[in-house]
């Protein structure tokens, strides 16, 4: 069973590796931007609320998250197979509430791995993505929120597991294939 957390500022390609890995261990990518996004496009209630946020490049408050992130965990493909948690948790009550509902539901996780990746080398893949994927929150001065966002709420989640001896490291500034094959020797 695998469980892990990836960590990582927006653009550090958290989301392609969390995607690759979870294919060739046949386990889900709960990312909880795509989810938000699902909700977003679908509008409902949650989507509708959490829009303006995603928007500006905040984080989405607690009480919209909590609920969904309790109610992916206890689906049987991830009681079953394990996960990757991606974009989730992003700040310390966050990752608080993840301990509690895991202890709750008899799960815990394996590491919480952060691809490391200079700020500068993420504005210019941010607005490279932006261009390609056309995403809302791609915008200079979105991008430029989320990762103040970033620094001040998420970056103390490096500390949070490092006291737990679960935090690694992988550094994200180079080739996909070789930032994959240092995650897959990592986690095999
Ligand atoms: P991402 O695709 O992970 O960069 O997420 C896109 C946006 O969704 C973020 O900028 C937030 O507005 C929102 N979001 C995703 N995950 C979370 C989370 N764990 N907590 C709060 N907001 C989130």
């Amino acid at each position: 069973m695998t469980r892990l957390i990836f960590l990582g500022a927006p653009g550090a390609g958290k989301g392609t590796q969390a995607q690759i890995l979870a294919e060739s261990a046949k386990i889900p990518h709960i990312s909880t931007g795509d989810i938000l996004r699902a909700e977003v496009k679908g509008q409902t209630e949650l989507g509708l609320k959490a829009k303006s946020y995603m928007d500006k490049g905040e984080l989405v408050p607690d009480s919209l998250l909590l609920d969904m992130i309790r109610a992916r965990l206890s689906q049987s493909d991830a009681v079953g197979s394990g996960w990757i948690l991606d974009g989730f948790p992003r700040n310390v009550s966050q990752a608080e509430f993840l301990d509690r509902l895991l202890t709750e539901i008899g799960q815990n996780y394996d590491l919480a791995i952060n691809l490391d990746v200079p700020q500068d080398r993420l504005v210019e893949r941010l607005l490279n993505r932006a261009t390609i994927q056309n995403r809302p929150d791609d915008t200079e001065d979105v991008i430029r929120r989320r990762l103040v966002v970033y620094d001040q709420q998420t970056l103390p989640l490096i500390d949070y597991y490092r006291q737990k001896g679960v935090y690694r490291e992988v550094n994200g500034d180079r080739e996909l294939a070789v930032v994959t094959q240092d995650l897959e020797t990592l986690v095999n």
